[in-house]
């Protein structure tokens, strides 16, 4: 099982969005990373990685009970 924690140092809360980003300097096979974010931090890191030009998308993660 993976970890369903926000991605935000210091932050324990669950993710409940995820975050679809890119870095063309190292993800040249046109993988792409995503971080999980709680609706506390998504804007913060839909912000962080738009400053660098990294941003794809970002989605809500549907509650799995
Ligand atoms: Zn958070």
């Amino acid at each position: 099982m993976t970890e369903q924690k926000c991605s935000r140092a210091g932050c324990s809360e669950l993710r409940t969005n995820l975050v679809i980003w890119r870095n063309p300097q190292i993800h040249k096979d046109g993988r792409t990373k995503s971080w999980g974010s709680c609706d506390l931090h998504l804007d913060y890191l839909v912000d962080y990685l738009n400053q660098r030009k990294f941003f794809l998308e970002s989605q809500p993660i549907a509650k799995e009970a």
